[in-house]
């Protein structure tokens, strides 16, 4: 490296230059909140690739569902040289000392899917409030009046509330209107599928089994929900909403237990989030970032810079995207059916 230094002196700024725009030799941290569903192995990988392949290094953190950990997780990876970290928040609020640690050191930091409500981190997500619209959507083209139960996110994570409102927002004529009754709403403490299992236990049982749809926030607790309807011998006949594509989900939507998932391609997410991250290290300013917009939208109204992708709601009928996406094999998607 020397060698090649002293042999360039003489174009020392080219070099420079050159380094902001391929940001080689960067180290990004990624503190994960956990590996509890499916799709964050995914958007790890796909961290990963994208960052091997700009030349810079990625190192990483699971705070295993603890808040604390997670305070201390950053604080590692800030000591291990990090130039950038992204943040997958266990906990909105609790993260606050662990961006401002970042902050005080000149750290860019990248709210990675859930919104971190602190202007100096930068805010990458799927439209949440897009992703609850379509859940609603799906589940009352089948069952357009009738008892609805919300099985919600964890209380912790924004994404519960922007879920949900998206929902409310799809229903609410109907709602208005008398023909659609809430007859059961919870957060799902932690996104656990079997708290989520409970949670749908308690509302057929306090409605004698009178419940015609279930708006789940996601998969997983989609798959807690299921299970209660199935014990009960309703599994298929109530429409259930999802989303993350998570491969027993679709299979579960080709076998039509489950209405639908809502997919979002984790891969582009990820790899967006990695070229955002080397980009404020090297120098790039939030509104230089491609795509940005302002977001302020949270709990707060902190203005937010922010990327937001595009969700897809998967059906029965539609699929064959994700299966040519190679997003998930077709004898997978469809065992059994
Ligand atoms: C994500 C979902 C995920 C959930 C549980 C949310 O913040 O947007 O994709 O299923 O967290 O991890």
């Amino acid at each position: 490296m020397k060698f090649v230094l002293k042999l360039m002196a003489g174009a020392a700024v080219i070099v420079s230059l050159h380094s902001v725009a391929h940001a080689k030799d960067l180290v990004v941290g990624v503190s994960w909140s956990n590996f509890q569903e499916e799709r964050w192995k995914t958007d790890e990988a796909a961290i990963k690739a994208a960052l091997e392949a700009s030349g810079d290094k990625y190192i990483s953190a699971d705070a295993q569902s603890s808040a604390a950990k997670q305070l201390t997780d950053v604080e590692s990876l800030i000591a291990q040289g990090a130039n950038a970290i992204i943040v997958l928040a266990q906990d909105s609020e609790a993260i606050g000392p662990a961006i401002e640690k970042a902050a005080a050191e000149g750290i860019p930091v990248v709210g990675y899917d859930r919104l971190i409500e602190n202007p100096s981190a930068f805010y990458i997500t799927f439209d949440n409030k897009e992703v609850g619209r379509m859940q609603a959507r799906e589940v009352f083209k089948v069952k357009p009046e009738g008892n609805y139960v919300f099985i919600k996110g964890s209380s912790s994570d924004p994404n519960a509330d922007f879920l949900f409102a998206g929902q409310q927002e799809v229903l609410k004529e109907a709602v208005d209107a008398g023909k659609i009754k809430n007859v059961g709403e919870a957060y799902t403490d932690g996104w656990k599928p079997e708290n989520a299992q409970k949670n749908m236990e308690q509302f057929l049982t306090a409605n004698d089994n009178k419940v015609d749809a279930v708006v789940a926030s996601n998969d997983g607790t989609a798959g807690g929900a299921i299970a209660a309807l199935a014990a009960q011998g309703l599994a298929g006949s109530v429409p259930v909403s999802g989303q993350d594509a998570d491969h027993a989900a679709l299979n579960r939507v080709a076998l039509g237990t489950q209405t639908v998932s809502v997919w979002k391609d984790s891969r582009d997410l990820g790899k967006r989030a990695a070229e955002i991250a080397a980009e404020l290290a090297s120098g790039k300013t939030m509104d230089e970032i491609e795509g940005v917009t302002t977001f302020n939208g949270g709990p707060k109204g902190v203005e937010m810079k922010s990327v937001f992708l595009a969700p897809v709601p998967i059906t029965k009928d539609n699929l064959n995207v994700v299966i040519e996406a190679g997003w998930i094999p077709k004898e997978t998607a469809c065992q059994g059916v």
